[in-house]
């Protein structure tokens, strides 16, 4: 079946890049999510089935719930300006996975200002930063993985290896939230179709990514939905927060509250809903909205931060309590001017 999913010049130009290439540097985003280390692992194990040498640098670490994933153990986590210099002394291109602004990979976003190589970007986030180089990036897929394995597919670099597959699958399955939203088009199925021919167990997958907890994580869950959530009647809106405190108490790990955020969203008539970790130095902020509402509208607007429609993210450098008081405040005031 024929289907076209780039301009067929991006694809062309995609492949020149690497035609002269011997030698990559992959970026993802920090605080990685499966689809940053899905589509990273993913585009790495492409590369090097074409004999270039690749290597994936992210600036902080890999979340438990991940590290299962074959080709983990082998990114350059907590990645230090000087070696990711150093080992891009004699590389051709890098090449930016599921993120476009240079803020999202921390300290390494330096090197995307400075850097004299081609960038190639593939993102399904809205732009927001543009490089020397080639953007392929499109927020109408799934997952960046979804849109790497049709980019992969029309340049005949699809790797027919279970790792390949599981990497593909893992990142489209955590950016739907197991086909729960982002996938109401056909092409993430057929897409996800293609790679069960190829061949992967589907189900180890669902186990490794959502149910190998520890019992704390799901306590925290428990302590966040009874006690942690508010309600901001009359406005559509509800928010979930977590004190330091709370974290210590329930022996939090990087990764512990991935998908905490969209509870809210189960609530009848609740169609906007902000999460709230306290860190050291900022309140880290997570969006999700249903239909129209633009979460990330509202989040660059407010909290220094951006992403999609429906998912955003962004931060406040108030106290927690101080930034959570503050957002009933715009909400009402942004639901009033929308
Ligand atoms: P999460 O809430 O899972 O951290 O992020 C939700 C979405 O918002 C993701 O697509 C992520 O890429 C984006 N996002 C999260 N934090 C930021 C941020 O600080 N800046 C921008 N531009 N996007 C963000
Ligand atoms: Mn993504």
């Amino acid at each position: 079946m024929e289907l076209r999913v780039f301009e067929e010049n991006i694809i062309r130009e995609f492949e020149g890049y690497l035609k002269g290439a011997n030698k990559v540097a992959v970026f993802t985003h920090m605080n990685p999510d499966g689809d940053a280390i899905g589509s990273a692992l993913a585009f790495d194990l492409a590369m090097k089935n074409i004999d270039i040498e690749s290597k994936v640098f992210i600036a902080n670490e890999v979340p438990d719930a991940l590290k299962w994933m074959q080709g983990a153990e082998s990114i350059h986590v907590n990645a230090k300006l000087t070696d990711v210099k150093e080992y891009l002394e004699d590389a051709d291109i890098i090449v930016c996975l599921d993120f476009n602004e240079p803020g999202r990979v921390d300290q390494l976003g330096t090197i995307l200002k400075e850097t004299k190589l081609p960038i190639i970007v593939i993102d399904h986030h809205p732009q927001v930063a543009s490089y020397k180089g080639l953007l392929i990036a499109d927020t109408s897929y799934s997952s960046t993985a979804e849109l790497l394995y049709w980019l992969l597919k029309e340049s005949n670099l699809v790797v027919r290896s279970m790792a390949f597959a599981e990497s593909v699958y893992t990142g489209i399955v955590t950016d739907t939230g197991s086909f729960a939203y982002n996938s109401s088009s056909p092409k993430t199925f057929k897409a996800v179709a293609d790679l069960l021919e190829i061949g992967f167990d589907k189900d180890r997958v669902t186990d490794l990514v959502f149910q190998q907890f520890d019992a704390n994580r799901i306590r925290l869950l428990g302590h966040l939905l009874v006690n942690r959530l508010e309600v901001i009647e009359g406005y559509g809106a509800a928010y979930t927060y977590l004190t330091k405190e709370d974290l210590n108490r329930f022996n939090y790990k990087a990764g512990d509250t991935e998908g905490f955020v969209n509870y809210p969203l189960s609530i009848k008539g609740v169609t906007f809903t902000a999460f709230f970790i306290e860190n050291d130095d900022h309140v880290k902020i997570s969006f999700r909205s249903k239909g129209s509402f633009p979460a990330n509208e509202f989040s660059s607007k407010y909290y220094h931060g951006g992403g999609h429609l429906n998912a955003a993210g962004g931060r406040s450098y108030e106290p927690l309590y101080e930034t959570m008081e503050g957002f009933e405040k715009l909400v009402k005031q942004f639901t009033n001017e929308l």
